[in-house]
């Protein structure tokens, strides 16, 4: 062994002592630091939706809501002269749970769609019109209808969904519906609310009393022009 060798030998050995030295001084408790600010996990919530909806809560919560818009219905519909529902259209008349788990809960708008494993673009899917009904609500519409309520539609959808969404809630079994709102096509709204509450108001404007209103997100219901409103529960997207 050369004298370079050997000293490089050397100097490795005093790093190892000293890194051993290191760990094994520490006399300190484990951390256990976090922050505050942190919000909630996304993964853990994901797991917590799935099994909200899988667990049979969803549907029970669900029912709850449309079973108590159904009695309303039954009291108010005999005392006003033009009385009207309003249902939105999205997880609240049909379902999108399929793509939703095909997404893994993500929200992308375009590329196409495939199912069962996705990824499955919103867009493709609201075009196929296959969404089945979510049943607490349809039975809501059977009520309004036997009772001469007026339904009206209000979504979010654009105009160029309108052939593929009004065959696909007819298929489903709403049928009767006096009128679909979509908005138009390219238009874009910071609040859908901007869409929405305008548009019960030209409805109220045309001699009709809206007494329920029925939706998943709160912005279907804030603006006001609906005498009781009908949060569904929907912890699976945010529409601002
Ligand atoms: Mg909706």
């Amino acid at each position: 062994m050369n004298k370079v060798t050997f000293v490089a030998r050397l100097a490795g050995l005093a790093s190892a002592a000293l890194l051993l030295a290191a760990c094994t001084s520490t006399t300190s408790p484990p951390s256990s630091e976090s922050v505050k600010s942190e919000p909630a996990n996304v993964g853990l919530n994901k797991l917590a939706a799935v099994k909200y909806h899988d667990s049979g809560t969803y549907m029970a919560d669900f029912a709850r809501v449309a079973a108590s818009a159904g009695d309303w219905l039954r009291q108010r519909a005999p005392q006003v002269s033009r009385p009207a529902l309003v249902l939105d259209i999205d997880d609240t008349s049909l379902t999108n749970w399929p793509v939703i788990v095909a997404n893994d809960f993500g929200r992308f708008s375009t590329g196409p769609c495939l199912l069962p494993d996705g990824p499955c673009g919103w867009t493709a899917w609201d075009q196929l019109g296959r969404d089945a009904p979510l049943e607490p609500t349809l039975e809501v519409f059977r009520t309004a209808r036997s009772l001469g309520v007026t339904v009206f539609f209000i979504s979010g959808r654009p105009e160029s969904q309108r052939a593929a969404t009004e065959r696909n809630v007819k298929a489903v079994g709403y049928e009767g519906y006096e009128h679909m709102y979509l908005t138009p096509d390219g238009m874009h709204y910071p609040t859908i609310v901007s869409f929405k509450a305008p548009t019960r108001q030209t409805i109220a404007a045309m001699g009709y009393t809206i007494i329920a209103n029925m939706g998943d997100q709160f912005s279907d219901l804030e603006g006001g022009f609906s005498e009781r409103t009908y949060k569904l529960p929907n912890p699976f997207y945010y529409i601002p």
